[in-house]
């Protein structure tokens, strides 16, 4: 599926059961960072205005941080393979990264120009060494929580709006588990890039999404 088929909803109206996550707006996934997503840059200004309007109605606004030990195991370098070769195990895959988003290091720090001061809450996630997690809420393995569910539903939220990097993995990711715990979850088309490795992952994604009911909108099409 094409991102240009999909159907954006024309427009929504932010409520108080809302709630917005940014995804890994960090060094390392801008166009020269280590794991580099192409036009990542090009989308902070965007997503700043779009965070700051939300706060605005005194939602709350959530960031996310990918945050690794060394010798993460999703890491290519683990394994002595290549970054982007094929890998599966319980908790990593369906395939390796170059190294990125070390604790502490540059790589892992949001971008300069990601205005955080918005943010009520940072979930750092993939911190354990043998597990990864794409997914804001659940990581890899499919049964270890972040704890931004509980964070959500204690603070009685219903829809959760998702934007950031990438595209076909982390947001993916964080919006096929919204949907499965009870979220309805609204994709900001215009405040996420995709990595599309292997090629098709993106399409994949996007169908997978449609199919379980995420809808997608454009940040200049939600209204206060
Ligand atoms: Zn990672």
């Amino acid at each position: 599926m094409e991102i240009e088929k999909l159907k954006p909803t024309p427009s929504v109206k932010i409520n108080d059961k809302d709630a917005l996550v940014i995804v890994d707006v960090q060094n390392d996934f801008m166009p020269d960072g280590a794991l580099g997503v192409k036009g990542g840059d090009e989308i902070i200004d965007s997503i700043n205005q779009f965070s700051d309007k939300f706060h605005k109605t005194e939602n709350v606004v959530i960031l996310t941080q990918d945050w690794h030990p060394p010798k993460h195991l999703s890491f290519a370098s683990s394994h002595n393979k290549r970054p982007y070769e094929p890998y599966e195990s319980e908790g990593i895959g369906p395939i390796l990264w170059p190294d990125h988003c070390v604790q502490g290091s540059n790589g892992a720090r949001f971008h300069d120009t990601l205005e955080t001061k918005f943010a009520n809450a940072i979930i750092r996630k993939g911190y354990r060494p043998t597990i990864d997690s794409y997914s804001a809420f659940i990581e890899n393995d499919g049964k270890t929580y972040t704890g931004l569910s509980g964070y959500l539903k204690v603070l009685g939220k219903k829809r959760v709006f998702i934007c950031g990097l990438a595209l076909d993995y982390c947001v993916y990711y964080s919006a096929i588990d919204g949907r499965n715990l009870g979220f309805e979850i609204v994709v900001l088309v215009d405040l996420s890039k995709a990595i599309n490795s292997p090629p098709g992952q993106l399409s994949n994604a996007l169908k997978q999404m449609v199919e379980i009911g995420v809808n997608f909108v454009k940040s200049e099409n939600v209204t206060k």
